[in-house]
């Protein structure tokens, strides 16, 4: 089965996401740190994302329940927070089985719940909409939902909220967020949680009783950092290698519809990757590559199994050259500016036929 005659693969490096998250969780001292998880960890897989963090962390999270369930069959055994909460009736079930978290963030999930308040023994987030306007129960029907649910579940109810604009520094939202769950909270002090990746680098007013981390974790980050101490390292490197190799003329083009034409005698590297392996096909030509120690850009468009690049000021590029397409040593935040895109996109995208391969230390 394993053959991988193909070199292309992404390179999860396990040292550097612990790393990552001893860092973060570092920067918000007095919070808990849940890592987020979704989307099979970002893509970098979520089953092998968890084991290697299941001694430092006190919960994950997830999108939904089927994603937690995975967690549940591979042995990991930390809570797991739903944040999208129940998506139909029996999921309060499974929840309470397998000690998941539900955020709770409409009135059907509240139908559904009183439908089955004997049994159900669980934690419960509430999420407020601050202004996401996405999910979550307006700050002026809160008072009404708690008066509809019973004492065991508002025992440890935990407060929960989610920025729309923490990537920007100058952009006061953020502030208004945060001020707003807390005058929610004044009368009841629940506890709360707030803080994405942003937050937690950005905005230390939003450090609370449990922080969310997600892109960071995996060493890229919506954000420049104000605080330059922080040194996140890439958990992903995306890699190929050249498997054909030509000189062309002036004029030549290359690629589907000639997008690219030689304006110099030139030389292109064909790289076993294209948008059937998570590579997108709008990256522009341009977009830079890694190899040999240089940056190439790529030339043409993007095709389902390869994609070209110019290597003519490359000297000694040959067959079997390592090519990097994302990570160590060129910034995902960068090739994804290239892409019309963001770091988080690009690294859920990876498709399942690129392998991954896991640095265990
Ligand atoms: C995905 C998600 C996060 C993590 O956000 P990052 O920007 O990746 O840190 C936190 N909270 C909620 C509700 C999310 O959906």
């Amino acid at each position: 089965m394993n053959n991988h005659s193909r070199k292309t693969c992404a390179i999860i490096n396990l040292p550097s996401l612990i790393s990552n998250y001893l860092c973060l969780d570092n920067l918000a001292p007095q919070s808990k740190t849940i890592a987020v998880i979704k989307a099979n960890a970002y893509g970098h897989g979520a089953v092998e994302i968890a084991k290697a963090l299941s001694q430092h962390v006190p919960a994950f999270a997830v999108a939904f329940i089927d994603e937690a369930l995975i967690l549940r069959d591979a042995g990991i055994t930390q809570p797991i927070l739903i944040l999208e909460g129940a998506l139909s009736p029996e999921d309060f079930a499974h929840a309470l089985k397998q000690n998941f978290w539900l955020m709770l963030h409409n009135s059907e999930q509240l139908n559904w719940l009183s439908k089955q308040t004997k049994t159900y023994s669980g934690q419960l987030w509430l999420k407020v909409d601050t202004g996401m306007n996405r999910l979550g129960i307006m700050p002026n029907e809160v008072n009404d939902i708690l008066a509809k649910l019973s004492h065991k579940y508002r025992q440890n109810l935990v407060l929960c909220t989610h920025f729309s604009n923490a990537e920007e520094l100058k952009n006061p939202k953020t502030l208004l967020q945060i001020k707003q769950l807390e005058q929610v909270n004044q009368e009841y002090q629940y506890k709360k949680s707030l803080a994405n990746s942003a937050g937690i680098i950005n905005w230390p007013e939003s450090h609370s009783d449990f922080n969310r981390l997600g892109i960071a974790l995996y060493g890229t980050t919506p954000v420049v950092a104000k605080n330059l101490s922080i040194k996140l390292a890439p958990v992903m490197t995306l890699q190929s290698t050249v498997i054909g190799l030509r000189k062309l003329t002036t004029g030549e083009a290359v690629g589907y519809g000639e997008t690219w034409q030689a304006k110099r005698p030139s030389v292109i590297a064909t790289i076993a990757i294209g948008y059937a392996d998570g590579y997108p096909r709008n990256a522009k030509t341009g977009t830079p590559v890694f190899i040999k120690g240089h940056l190439a850009p790529l030339a043409g468009r993007v095709s389902m199994d390869m994609i070209t690049i110019d290597v003519t000021d490359i000297t000694q590029v040959k067959l079997g050259d390592v090519v990097e397409l994302w990570g160590e040593n060129i910034a995902i935040e960068t090739v994804a500016e290239h892409m019309d895109t963001i770091n988080y996109e690009l690294l859920t995208r990876v498709s399942t036929r690129v392998p991954k391969i896991y640095i265990y230390k």
